[in-house]
This record gives C-alpha cells, sequence and structure tokens, in this order.
C-alpha cells in the first residue's frame, strides 16, 4: 500500500509499505477514505521535534472497517468510522470520566496519510456512523477526529458558554474550529487573533465577532481595551509557544479560564506571574473521543460544517506537497484522498 513517511525534517515521502494487519485482539484495520495534515505534523517537518528514524504520519482519519480482531464487538467490517489520535478502552476510570486520552491502555495512532490503518482498542477508539455518508459530509467528519474535537475540548476547558467574551489564540485549523466551537456553546463575544485576511475571513464565518491582529504584549492590550480593561472569560491558546502561552493567560481576566491545546514546546511558565493572575488553566492532549458521537450528529444534521477549515485538497501521492503547502502557509488545513 501507499504511505506517507518523513525521513526528515522538509523530506516527507509517500511509499510503498506493508499492508497493516490485526495484531491483538482488540485491533481494527480500516481502509482510509481521507486523512490530513495537522499542524502539530510541521513540528517535525521544521525540525523542531527529533525524528529517530524514518516515521509513518498522520494521525487523523476517516474509513471504513476492514477487518476486525476477534475480541471486537462494537465496530464491523464495513462500516464507516471516525477515530480519534489515541486509541483508548473508554472503559477505563480515566476514560468514563471524560479524559480518553489520559487513558490507562492509551496509544498513540499513527500513519494514518496511508491507504490502510491499524487501530488498536478499536472498540473504545471508533465511533461508527449510521449509514455512510454523503461524499461532501467527509471533510467535516474528517475534523471531528482532531482538529475540531481539539478546538471543542478547548472551548470546554476555558469554560466557554453563553454570556461570555471568548478570545482565541493562533489561527491555524485548530484555533478557527475553536472559533466554531465557542458560537455553538453560545459565547456571546468572540474575538479571533490573526494577521491573515483568508483566515479572519473565515473566523468571521464560523462566528467571530471582532478580529485582533496585533499579538504579544500589544495583543493582550488590544483584548483588555475591548473588555473594559479586564481581559476575556475565556482564552483558547492553540498554538502552544511561549509567546502564545503567555498572550493567553494575560489577555484573560482574574477568575477566567484557558483552555490550551497547542503541542508546548519549550513553554515555561512564571510562577509569580501566574500566581497573581488568578487564572485557571486546563488543557492538553484532548480528549476528542468523549465529543465524537455528539460532532458527528452536529455534522450529518448539518448544524456545523468544520470541514470549511480545507482548503487544499490532494491525491495521497501529493503529500510532500501538501506538507509545503501548509508550512508555507498557503494552506490552513489539507485533505489528502488515497
Ligand atoms: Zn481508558
Amino acid at each position: 500500500m501507499r504511505a506517507t513517511i518523513m525521513h526528515a525534517p522538509g523530506d516527507v515521502r509517500v511509499e510503498d509499505r506493508g499492508k497493516p494487519a490485526i495484531q491483538q485482539p482488540t485491533d481494527a484495520v480500516i481502509k482510509v477514505v481521507a486523512a490530513c495534515v495537522c499542524g502539530s505534523d510541521l513540528w517535525p517537518y521544521r525540525g523542531a521535534d527529533t525524528l529517530h528514524e524514518p516515521r509513518p504520519m498522520g494521525h487523523e482519519y476517516v474509513g471504513i472497517v476492514e477487518d476486525v480482531g476477534a475480541d471486537v464487538k462494537n465496530v464491523q467490517p464495513g462500516q464507516f468510522v471516525v477515530g480519534s489520535f489515541f486509541a483508548s478502552d473508554n472503559t477505563c476510570e480515566i476514560c468514563r470520566s471524560g479524559y480518553q486520552t489520559g487513558c490507562v491502555h492509551r496509544q498513540g495512532v499513527g500513519g494514518a496519510q496511508a491507504e490502510y490503518l491499524r487501530v488498536p482498542l478499536a472498540d473504545g477508539t471508533l465511533v461508527a456512523t449510521p449509514g455512510t455518508p454523503d461524499d461532501d459530509k467527509i471533510p467535516s467528519l474528517l475534523t471531528a477526529s482532531d482538529v475540531l474535537g481539539t478546538g471543542w475540548f478547548a472551548a470546554k476547558a476555558a469554560e466557554v458558554g453563553p454570556g461570555k467574551t471568548v478570545a482565541v489564540v493562533g489561527d491555524g485549523a485548530v484555533g478557527l474550529l475553536g472559533v466554531l466551537a465557542a458560537k455553538q456553546m453560545g459565547a456571546e463575544r468572540i474575538i479571533a487573533m490573526s494577521r491573515h485576511a483568508d483566515r479572519q475571513a473565515l473566523a468571521r464565518e464560523f462566528g467571530a465577532t471582532d478580529i485582533v491582529e496585533e499579538r504579544g504584549d500589544a495583543g493582550v492590550q488590544k483584548i483588555r481595551e475591548l473588555t473594559d480593561g479586564l481581559g476575556a472569560h475565556s482564552v483558547i491558546e492553540a498554538v502552544g509557544t511561549q509567546e502564545s502561552m503567555m498572550q493567553a493567560i494575560q489577555a484573560t481576566r482574574a477568575g477566567g479560564h484557558v483552555g490550551f491545546v497547542g503541542v508546548s514546546h519549550d513553554v515555561a511558565l512564571p510562577g509569580r506571574e501566574l500566581f497573581s493572575s488568578l487564572v485557571h488553566l486546563h488543557g492538553g492532549p484532548a480528549p476528542v473521543r468523549q465529543y465524537l458521537p455528539e460532532l458527528i450528529d452536529l455534522i450529518l444534521a448539518g448544524d456545523i460544517e468544520p470541514g470549511k477549515v480545507f482548503d487544499l485538497e490532494l491525491p495521497l501521492d501529493q503529500a510532500a506537497e501538501a506538507y509545503r503547502a501548509m508550512d508555507e502557509r498557503r494552506a490552513v488545513k489539507v485533505l489528502l484522498r488515497p
């Protein structure tokens, strides 16, 4: 089968690899219908994460179940499924509390930018849709696998709700879908921080009421000006750098909440400033499995169309170009079709 392999920073190739097979009785193998490139895939692409050996890429996927292990009961061959980027049993105490990405049996899912994918702990990880969805729903269902679920968790972690003012740091796909999530959760005012016209337009389409182009201290100042000097109730951090994290904390009012979902890279929080801020911090790898049934329903009902974040679609064989386009910010997010 064809699969996307990262050999070194900037070096992504689509190669022939062995088709994955069932290894554990709890596994499923799916035929990938669509996959995509994640902002987090750009960290190793840019050399910010170390690659110790060639890495099969991709952790966002929708597909058709091809084969299941002997112990799998909840999904069966032929079903269309959406899964999380972490496999989880969905039965342990941590999973039952809604934190499937902290599952005591969690395993990373990797290699989804390929024709076939092995998914461990299939019963806990995969959610089947009712019937096979129409083709126009596939991009949106694919977002539920990670970016939408991550934006959703960020909004929950930031305690977004009716009457709240929300600020979103980061205008990548997760930040934009954080805007969509905040809108769905009834936020009164949603301030998107972005300096790119195309992303600002999509943020507005998803529900942003204000745009702030400044970043760093100037960005914080602007958020305070827009909120009577208080700061936002809820701030979504969707980048993962020192600057973005501090921007998020400083843009939050005393008693407010930061939901941070950008994969943290060399972020060091100053204890005294954190102590003085009176801000709640919650975040991490989003337990998208918790939200999959609800998100699938919203998408199939046509209530949300998160698939609009894909502004480029390429055949799998052009995965290298997909990475280049996102790295050079020519595309917000690229969908790959095997
Ligand atoms: Zn678990």
